[in-house]
């Protein structure tokens, strides 16, 4: 495999960064200059960088993620999050008209947050996203915390929301994990709307292998329903999926090189105009 493009990159230097934990499980530092040097072996030509989570329910600040991304020799670009309150939506939505060529993305973080996808408090942010033509990404699926809050994170809750705005480009994080054939139908429903397959495996363990080999048969039966893979993104999550290991599930996806170099780059160059 030649190149690729991490479409979900986490990184942050505080202590509090629940992500922290997924870095020791999968025996990584978690710092900018193994990052770049983990890019740099893998082929990774460039990363979206996202605010990681911090405890007890805070994010990482839009202002560091920029901030790292202008230390990384221009290989990472920002994704602003955008919690749900009139305050954060407009300062999320300054922060991109300051930055507009810096900003690739906004994200989401269904399940973590007390809002759901279709919540009006985001109507201003789909707005922009939609005129701008800036994807918006979501969190969905499993929560890295206990307590997340899976009916607002399951995929099928942005069926509503694409075909209300047909002109926003949503992408599903972590394709939906576990409920991936859900995320199959959505991304073959609607033109507008992709997924990642970012932070599917972490730490190995017993059945690594097996579950290694089971996401790329579930990844190559939504190629096969989407009629092609043009739809999915290549993402690590970084720390919680280590490089090896995110890139070895699209080697091993039955389906034409053209495709799996369409997941590992092409998309994600398009979408996020690269
Ligand atoms: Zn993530």
């Amino acid at each position: 495999m030649k190149k690729a493009i991490d479409a979900h990159v986490h990184l942050s230097e505080r202590k509090d960064d629940l992500l922290r934990r997924y870095g020791d499980l999968n025996g990584l530092e978690y710092t900018l200059e193994e990052l770049l040097h983990e890019m740099q072996k893998y082929g990774v030509a460039h990363g979206l960088l996202l605010s990681p989570p911090t405890a007890p329910g805070g994010i990482v600040t839009n202002e560091e993620v920029f901030s790292l991304c202008r230390r990384s020799r221009g290989m990472l670009s920002p994704v602003v999050t955008v919690e749900p309150t009139v305050e954060e939506v407009k300062a999320a939505l300054r922060l991109a008209e300051e930055q507009r060529k810096a900003v690739k993305g906004f994200k989401v973080r269904l399940g973590y947050v007390d809002a759901s996808a279709d919540s009006r408090v985001f109507a201003d942010l789909y707005d922009y996203a939609e005129a701008e033509g800036t994807p918006v990404l979501f969190h969905t699926g499993d929560t890295a915390t206990r307590d997340g809050d899976l009916a607002k994170s399951h995929p099928l809750v942005l069926d509503s929301l694409a075909n209300r705005r047909e002109s926003l480009t949503i992408v599903i994080c972590h394709f939906g994990n576990p409920w991936m054939q859900d995320t199959a139908e959505l991304i073959y429903k609607h033109p507008n709307v992709y997924a990642d397959i970012s932070g599917l495996t972490t730490g190995g363990g017993p059945y690594g292998k097996k579950l290694t080999g089971l996401l790329a048969t579930k990844l190559s039966e939504a190629v096969y329903y989407a009629g092609g893979g043009e739809k999915i993104l290549f993402g690590t999550d970084y720390p919680v999926t280590r490089h090896a290991e995110a890139l070895e599930i699209v080697r091993m996806m039955d389906v034409d090189e053209s495709d799996k170099e369409r997941i590992l780059w092409r998309n994600a160059q398009g979408v996020f105009r690269l």
